[in-house]
């Protein structure tokens, strides 16, 4: 292990003064754990078209290959695009690498249970990352999500921006579709997003939800709708409990997942600049540090451009502190 770190250390010494600059080919990704999250999120870029090279690596090389070998069989009906089972030595040039090795949920249980499990296998994958010369941008996926965010950017020691977790963008996903229908109107029009943990201390941000400008209040007005505190209630409980209800059903949850990485990728490849409620590591905002969490941040090239420090009401404010509480609570008690 203090090999391992010492080799860390110095190839960060040689890129940092040395200024030896490793050539990042911005069409390339990376995908590490290609159970049903990686396979997904593989599809999910096959279809995009976004890379033009995309590497597959697991513990479970032939899940690897296989995976890489069904997706090649699409390649005539989508993108073109080179994808291969890969190693480590593979990603040293990506400018993205999705992480999503770790068990799953069985049902009932939370995303922090995971943690024990999730963060010891974290800590393998950032050895070999940190082994090699590599400067793109660790997107990880893995639950607990927040913690492992956390755990991946203390352990590599990259600047905040390079390290960002899938965060809420999937949970707010659904708070648009939710709200959307409830106010019979498209979804995309509706500008709201969930914050904190991803999982069951995250929370809905009422106070600055809009639909396209108006305010939900007068939306509803307009659409002759109302919208009780008992249907936010609902509409909230509807999506902090959906992974829950799904695994419950079919045993995983991986397309909406997939869906949200592909847009996280896009924004990174081409540079976008868009926001979207990722989880990174605080540094002040809110009042908050050392720990991981989704807030609307500006997503581009070079992974988080900007943490939003946006109004939040007093309710809102005391439940993103008890999400931090939480989550931070949670990364002390790992081993
Ligand atoms: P899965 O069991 O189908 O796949 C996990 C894969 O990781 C397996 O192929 C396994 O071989 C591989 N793996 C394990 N240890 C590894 C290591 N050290 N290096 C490389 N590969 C390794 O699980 P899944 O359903 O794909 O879920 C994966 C993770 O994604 C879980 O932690 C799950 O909770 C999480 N997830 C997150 C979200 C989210 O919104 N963030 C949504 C769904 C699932």
């Amino acid at each position: 292990k203090s090999a391992t770190m010492r080799i860390a250390r110095l190839w960060a010494d040689l890129i940092e003064k040395e200024r030896i600059s490793v050539a990042i080919d911005y069409r390339k990704a990376a995908i590490i754990g290609c159970g049903f999250v990686g396979a997904s999120i593989a599809f999910r870029f096959l279809q995009q078209g976004l890379f033009s090279r995309m590497v597959l690596i697991d513990a479970n090389r032939e899940k690897a290959e296989g995976e890489a070998m069904d997706l090649r069989d699409g390649l005539p009906y989508g993108a073109s695009m080179e994808i291969t089972a890969g190693s480590y030595d593979d990603i040293t040039d990506c400018s993205l690498v999705v992480i999503t090795a770790g068990v799953n949920q069985k049902p009932g249980e939370t995303r922090l249970e995971l943690i024990e499990r999730n963060a010891g296998i974290m800590r393998s994958i950032i050895r070999e990352i940190t082994a090699r010369p590599f400067e793109g941008i660790l997107l990880v996926v893995s639950n607990p999500v927040d913690v492992l965010t956390y755990t991946a950017w203390k352990l590599s020691g990259y600047p905040r921006e390079r390290v960002i977790g899938s965060g809420t963008v999937l949970d707010t996903g659904r708070l648009k579709q939710l709200l959307g229908e409830e106010l019979k109107v498209d979804g995309r029009n509706v500008h709201a997003f969930i914050a904190g943990e991803h999982g069951d201390s995250e929370l809905p941000v009422w106070s600055g939800a809009n639909v396209s400008g108006l305010d939900l209040d007068a939306f509803c007005r307009l659409r002759g709708i109302e919208l009780h505190a008992s249907n936010r209630e609902r509409i909230y409980r509807e999506i902090r409990d959906s992974a829950n209800e799904i695994i419950k059903r079919k045993g995983a949850t991986y397309y909406g997942i997939a869906m949200a990485v592909g847009r996280i990728a896009e924004c990174i490849v081409k540079d976008e600049h868009a926001i979207l409620p990722i989880s990174v590591v605080l540094d002040g905002e809110y009042g908050l540090d050392r720990v991981a969490l989704s807030i609307p941040s500006i997503v581009g090239k070079n992974g988080l451009e900007k943490v939003l420090e946006i109004p939040l009401e007093e309710t809102e404010r005391r439940a993103l502190n008890e999400s931090a509480r939480q989550l931070k609570e949670a990364f002390a008690g790992l081993k």
